[in-house]
């Protein structure tokens, strides 16, 4: 079904995340049981490969013109110790194109190694990466940036249904926004389902606000989210989740405040755009808003990181003052 903000862009952000959220899911099924009892990464690894060849290729076809700027790029493969996992990512990737080699996988993960520039696609091949591996959360990130602000952004979430509930082997879900046309969930799985608009929720009551957040504690300061709960008297229980899959679930009004707080052992650490600019994207059309821990908005326009902001704040836009007002008073 016609997407109601259909243009070429959305078209192709829509195609190509379903898309590659199919392939990754393909390799889940395939190597992952095996590789969890081993402790061994390399599910991941073959996914995000392929998953950035297979969008750097769909992109060469149609928009040839236009930046691209990934999370990954292949000298790792070209070594010696990466063929067997080029080996792997190649044979992933023919059963969507069945001419391809090994030379242009590489070619095509590398179309995504370059700096942005003033008009340009950012992808997360697989965000949330140990949720990948752990069966729970993580999503296919796909933003489209012009002058240093995100116009269209796709996430695709295999594990959620509605874009709201963990839903785990379903049909996934899959969100789409454009810049001043709003918010859209469909199935990831069914082509025929009907688009939903999403609405962030309504609440107003900052003690009913439910928090979500990194699951890795690494990525997020658990102590500082402590103190903002005790801070400003927040009952409601805080919903830990991996990916942007946290702001799937706000924009579809299953929670209120995303929050990204700087970890203390990497105070320094900034966002990377590809982790940022699909999601923050589909929260703000829906209704909601997204700034960076002091409230300014996020800037896209510093290179392959968010270099003037510092840690992520995402709210239904209601709770947006009063949880700045409560970071302000921790000292976050
Ligand atoms: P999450 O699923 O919310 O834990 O976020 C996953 C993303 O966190 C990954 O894609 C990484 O790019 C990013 N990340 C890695 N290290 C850090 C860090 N020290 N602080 C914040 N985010 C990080
Ligand atoms: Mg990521």
């Amino acid at each position: 079904m016609t997407c109601p903000i259909e243009c070429s862009k959305v078209r192709f952000a829509v195609a190509a995340v379903r898309e590659a959220a199919q392939l990754v899911r393909r390799v889940q099924k395939e190597m992952v049981v095996d590789a969890l009892s081993k402790d061994d990464k390399s599910p991941v690894t073959v996914a995000d490969f392929a998953a950035q060849a297979l969008i750097g290729k769909r992109l060469e076809e149609t928009f040839p013109e236009m930046g691209f700027v990934g999370e990954e790029s292949s000298d790792s493969l070209r070594s010696a110790e990466g063929e067997k996992t080029l080996e792997q990512i190649t044979h992933f990737v023919q059963q969507l194109i069945p001419e391809a080699n090994a030379d242009d996988i590489c070619q095509w993960i590398d179309r995504g190694a370059g700096e942005p520039t003033e008009n340009f696609w950012t992808l997360d091949p697989v965000d949330g990466t140990k949720g990948f591996l752990r069966g729970d959360q993580y999503a296919v990130a796909l933003g489209y940036i012009r002058d240093g602000v995100v116009r269209v952004g796709a996430l695709g979430c295999p594990e959620l249904a509605d874009g709201v509930r963990s839903d785990k082997g379903g049909a996934g879900s899959l969100l789409v926004a454009r810049r001043t046309n709003g918010s859209f969930v469909r199935s990831l799985d069914d082509e025929q389902a009907a688009w939903e608009k999403l609405s962030v929720s309504d609440q107003t009551d900052v003690t009913g606000a439910r928090l979500m957040r990194s699951v890795e504690k690494a990525h997020t300061n658990t102590g500082g989210i402590g103190r903002l709960i005790t801070e400003l008297e927040i009952a409601a229980d805080s919903v830990p989740m991996d990916s942007q899959a946290k702001y799937a679930v706000l924009a579809a009004g299953g929670g209120e405040v995303n929050i990204r707080l700087l970890s203390s052992a990497r105070p320094d650490y900034r966002e990377k755009i590809w982790d940022q600019a699909a999601g923050s994207i589909v929260v703000e059309e829906a209704g909601g808003r997204v700034s960076d821990l002091a409230g300014t908005p996020l800037d896209f326009s510093q290179g392959r990181t968010l270099a003037k902001n510092r840690g992520i704040l995402a709210t239904n836009g209601h709770l947006h003052e009063v949880i700045l007002a409560g970071l302000k008073q921790i000292g976050a």
